[in-house]
């Protein structure tokens, strides 16, 4: 086995005495990653959430190298360059009308913290004091300060609990409970809060819950009657995880502001966007310099990130990515309908190129040590599967084929006799 043991580096999500070693890995291409030592693992989470094509697309690869022998990273404050502008441009024309600025930044929590910080300013600027964000029960929207403010309560989160400003909760839109969501939200628009921030479609921490594109449309229908910011966390599904290249596009919305990162550039580099129309970003002009958008990351809009980015859209464009998608959402119809009646599992679910299931056990929630047992089982196996509690869920890569998509499912029929209630 290639583990790294006896390392200094502090891995995320990580209790290190109960998992001590990590597989080192030393090459990555298509929907496989290769340790050192030569053993072979199925990317079935596209690891993490991040990679849309496969691992090291050729013509991402290829733009990062080209891009390389330009330039590194340049301030963006006063400077500007052309994969920045050129990017920001496309997304423009590619995202729903009304999206008509981009604020680069790293990563999903921080594209998240900066539309926050955007609805806050335009209140602000407006000369009206709103502060409060209403979310979604069992939300996930990243781990700094801000965004787990945002998101659900939990073990996570315990210790920072005093630093986490209170938000207004309103219940997940599961199947025949809409009206609940719906009533609760316009209720919290009545006080006037910011804004709404919301996962389309489909929550993905939480644990791939599922909810109808209507109740989508609904929720963003009640924010533009009071005058509440809509604010669409795409970080997870952009890129065609949902089957359209945006979730939103679903339900016909257009958000106020939207955030997208993890596949921007195809899961090569770090890149985010925050895009807003153009009353957010008015609301912050003035003589005053005080009315500026205070926000930075010293990498924003890293010019070799831009290019994986365009090239990544130029991959798109070709029409083949969108193909993909689709025949992987049938070839995920047809396994997940295998355990449609299954009584080992509950609430066999896919949206998109995502399946999930609840594997009935004793335990529940995410610190259950079934999800370790079930990753060990998974990971012996050859496969990459990173179990959310007894939540077992499918994320691949849009290049994995039939043969190695039934390599996971017969793992995962495995698993439920290992380790299911029986
Ligand atoms: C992953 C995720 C984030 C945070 O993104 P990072 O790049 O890990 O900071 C935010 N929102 C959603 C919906 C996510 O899935």
């Amino acid at each position: 086995m290639s583990f790294v043991t006896d390392s200094p580096v502090w891995r995320p999500f990580t209790q290190h005495a109960l998992q001590p070693d990590a597989f080192k890995i030393a090459r990555a291409e298509g929907a496989w990653l290769e340790a050192e030592d030569g053993k072979r693992f199925l990317d079935a989470i596209s690891s993490w959430w991040v990679i849309t094509h496969g691992h090291r697309h050729p013509a991402i690869m290829q733009a990062i190298r080209e891009e390389t022998e330009r330039l590194d990273q340049i301030i963006f404050a006063g400077f500007t360059h052309e994969p920045a502008e050129a990017l920001a441009r496309r997304l423009v024309t590619l995202t729903a009308p009304g999206l008509d600025y981009v604020f680069y930044s790293d990563s999903g929590s921080t594209c998240v913290e900066v539309a926050i910080k955007m609805a806050l300013g335009f209140w602000r600027n407006r000369g009206e004091a709103r502060t409060r964000v209403v979310a979604l029960e069992h939300g996930y929207h990243g781990d700094t300060i801000g965004t787990m403010s945002a998101g659900a309560r939990s073990p996570f989160n315990a210790p920072y609990e005093p630093l986490l400003y209170e938000v207004t909760r309103i219940p997940f839109p599961s199947r025949g409970r809409e009206q609940v969501t719906l009533d609760a939200l316009e209720r919290a628009c009545r006080d006037k809060p910011a804004a709404l921030l919301v996962e389309p479609l489909i929550l993905g921490a939480g644990g791939m819950l599922i909810y109808g594109a209507d109740t989508l449309g609904e929720m963003r229908r009640i924010c533009a009657h009071h005058d509440v910011l809509f604010i669409a966390d795409e970080v997870m599904t952009g890129f065609g995880r949902t089957g359209t290249f945006f979730a939103c596009e679903q339900a016909d919305v257009i958000p106020d502001i939207a955030c997208y990162a993890k596949g921007l550039t195809g899961g090569a580099l770090p890149l985010a966007v925050t895009m807003c129309k153009s009353e957010i970003f008015e609301a912050h002009l003035s003589q005053d310099r005080a009315r500026a958008f205070f926000h930075s990351s010293s990498y924003t809009a890293n010019p070799i990130a831009c290019a994986a980015a365009l090239a990544n859209l130029d991959v798109w464009a070709t029409g083949e990515p969108a193909a993909r998608v689709a025949a992987l959402c049938d070839m995920q119809a047809t396994r997940i309908a295998r355990f449609a009646d299954d009584a080992r599992f509950s609430n066999a679910r896919r949206l998109g190129i995502i399946t999930a299931l609840d594997l009935n056990v004793a335990q529940s929630g995410y610190l259950a040590s079934v999800s370790l047992d079930l990753m060990r089982f998974f990971n012996e196996r050859g496969l990459l599967l990173r179990p959310l509690g007894p939540t077992i869920y499918v994320f691949p890569p849009y290049c994995v084929e039939d043969a190695e998509l039934d390599l996971v499912y017969d793992a995962i029929s495995e698993a439920a006799d290992r380790f299911g209630r029986g």
